[in-house]
């Protein structure tokens, strides 16, 4: 037996539909963020812009889509809805519109229509369905911007401004088990990721002329070095997370004239798990170049960032937290059976609920595939299941 939340599957794919129709990659959410405004302005859910600046390194002007559900008991918990409404640029091999929102055999395509688009109509539809029902606790829906730029500005300033902060619990609802570690399938949840920190490695050498290469040092030998060093560095593990990783993304630097390359830049994407820090990713990395006893100065930099926070740690939230209970009783009404458990690989803006905001941050979405690359399709049925399973775990968790 299944209980179904009030969910229309017609609504809901129409307005997928559309949110697939409106170009929004990152820094370019104006229409979109306008579209998410007045669909709940229409049905009468109060919404409001929240304004995203960053002008010192993007010079990034936008609005976050916020509205507020206000539950009988002061005391009850909230619960945040986080979904973004941008997507990454499309990519070349699309052999159709990347914004067709075509439809066949039950999967709807399009740039952005798993990741998460899919998640995005799921939450709203959600939303217009709890405002039906008379809830103790509050949902807040975040419709964020900016969630594949370098920074996730939307959720960062969501974060920033407080929002987080009187919330008690978050439902990301970006697609779930085709970025999960191991083979995990819908209906899942996703109750953790690994963190990232990117860092710069600069190699200074000594320049001479090239054809006497022992009179000087050679940044850019020494930089392969270092990248084959920092490959094999011992990263830590985690029972559920899995294990971190170190990948050297971008090696640049040389003469274009017959001199001993005097630098070279390297930069370096490091994967850590929960115990791992910033301090201990470049200590690693500190460790392993010193080991080298190399002849070029190396030195360590992290990227520059909006502000020393906007960093992506890895979190775990508890399996036997209050929302996961009750997203799983959820699961097993509408879908009739269990739901798996995982964790990610990577990172989003469920780092900055899970991680720096510290609430506990679970991740269910529709699945689908070619997320971010051409192709890109969402299973359309999941989308309608996962904005019932919100509906149910909501109802239960707000009381
Ligand atoms: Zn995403």
């Amino acid at each position: 037996m299944t209980d179904r939340p009030p969910i229309d599957p017609d609504e809901t794919v129409d307005l997928l539909q559309e949110l697939v129709r409106i170009p929004s990659p990152y820094f370019e959410e104006r229409e979109i963020a306008a579209f998410v405004h007045d669909w709940l302005d229409e049905r009468g859910l109060n919404p409001a812009y929240h304004h995203v600046s960053e002008p010192e390194i993007t010079g990034y002007e936008g609005d976050n889509v916020l509205a507020r559900l206000e539950g009988s008991d002061p005391d009850a918990p909230t619960l945040l809805l986080d979904a973004h409404v941008d997507t990454v640029r499309p990519v070349e091999d699309w052999e159709e519109d990347p914004c067709s929102g075509r439809i066949e055999d039950g999967r709807l395509y399009g740039q952005g229509a798993c990741d998460m688009k899919g998640g995005l109509a799921a939450v709203m539809v959600a939303f217009e369905a709890l405002a039906e029902r008379d809830l103790a606790g509050d949902v807040l829906l975040a419709a964020v911007v900016d969630e594949e730029g370098p920074y996730g500005l939307g959720t960062d300033r969501l974060v920033r401004d407080g929002y987080a902060d009187d919330c008690d619990a978050a439902i990301v609802t970006e697609p779930g088990p085709v970025l999960a570690r191991g083979e995990i399938e819908n209906p899942a949840l996703v109750l953790g990721a690994r963190g990232r920190f990117l860092y710069d490695v600069t190699v200074r050498g000594e320049a001479a002329h090239g054809s006497q290469p022992e009179r000087g040092v050679n940044a850019v030998v020494d930089a392969g070095r270092v990248a084959d060093a920092l490959a094999g560095i011992d990263v830590g593990s985690h029972p559920k997370l899995g294990e971190g990783s170190v990948c050297p993304l971008l090696l640049e630097g040389g003469s274009q004239t017959l001199s001993v390359p005097e630098r070279a830049r390297l930069m370096v994407d490091r994967h850590v798990v929960v115990g791992e820090t910033e301090a201990d990713a470049r200590a690693d990395a500190e460790e392993a170049i010193a080991a080298l006893d190399l002849d070029s100065e190396v030195e360590v930099g992290f990227r520059e960032a909006p502000s020393p926070d906007v960093r992506y740690g890895p979190y775990v939230t508890d399996e036997d937290h209050p929302l996961v209970t009750a997203l799983r009783s959820a699961t097993r009404s509408v879908a009739g059976v269990d739901p798996a458990i995982g964790y990610f690989e990577s990172v989003g803006d469920f780092n900055y609920l899970g991680d720096r905001a510290d609430l506990p941050t679970v991740i269910l979405g529709p699945d689908g595939e070619n997320v971010h690359a051409a192709g890109e399709f969402v299973y359309t049925d999941e989308v309608v299941e996962v904005a019932e399973v919100v509906v149910a775990a909501a109802t239960d968790f707000l009381g």
